[in-house]
């Protein structure tokens, strides 16, 4: 489980798009969302777009693995998409705040990285906003406010990048899925394979 986080207009919804499209077993957890979808926004593409009561039934369904208020909304992510994806071998990327990346990391200690996104400058960070226009100045404003709140969490993350070049920040991004993929816990695969490869002689096979 791949958890990315960054104050809003950081560019980490780019960055774990990208990284999602490049590789195909690695699957986006979809959040549920009582915000409204914004210009451009498809319902089951970004967020699964519910009412109050929905989400409220869904907390009581215990259908999260997590779940959050964010700018006066509330964000959750859906178990039974999550379970599936990891017991079919997938990993999963999550787009998610602060609180739902303690929350996974918490739930699941061995089987979490968590990445965070920071701008370059919180100059970048408004400009990126304000370039977005999808959101009011009203809204621009809260989630400027929101930022530094946000950009203090950093010391919870295993790995942090300065966006400050998308293909920079990009690649690194990648290097870690890669690195930590490759770590030897989780390749189940290899205990079988050394044993095998143990039993081995050294001619030429047929
Ligand atoms: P936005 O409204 O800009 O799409 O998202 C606002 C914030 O909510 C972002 O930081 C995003 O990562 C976070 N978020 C989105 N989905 C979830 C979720 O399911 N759980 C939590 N905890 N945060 C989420």
């Amino acid at each position: 489980m791949l958890v990315v986080s960054s104050p809003s207009g950081a560019g980490k919804t780019s960055l774990s798009r990208r990284l999602v499209a490049d590789h195909a077993d690695l699957d986006l957890s979809i959040s549920c969302t009582t915000r409204g979808p914004r210009p451009g926004e498809q319902e089951g593409r970004e967020y699964v777009f519910v009412d109050r009561p929905r989400f409220d039934a869904m907390i009581a369904e215990d259908a999260f693995l997590e779940w959050a208020e964010v700018h006066d909304n509330c964000y959750g992510t859906p178990r039974a998409p999550v379970m599936a994806a990891l017991e079919r071998g997938h990993d999963v990327l999550f787009d998610i705040d602060w609180q739902g990346a303690a929350s996974v990391a918490a739930q699941s200690p061995d089987d979490v990285v968590r990445v965070f996104i920071l701008p370059p400058s919180m100059y970048h960070l408004r400009r990126r906003l304000e370039a977005r226009a999808q959101d009011s100045a009203a809204v621009i404003e809260r989630r400027l406010s929101r930022a530094a709140e946000e950009i203090a969490k950093w010391g919870q993350y295993d790995y942090v990048i300065v966006n400050d070049d998308f293909d920079h920040a990009y690649a690194e991004l990648a290097h870690i899925y890669h690195a930590e993929r490759s770590r030897r816990v989780r390749n189940a695969w290899l205990g079988p394979f050394v044993e095998d490869l143990l039993g081995q002689g050294t001619e030429e096979p047929a």
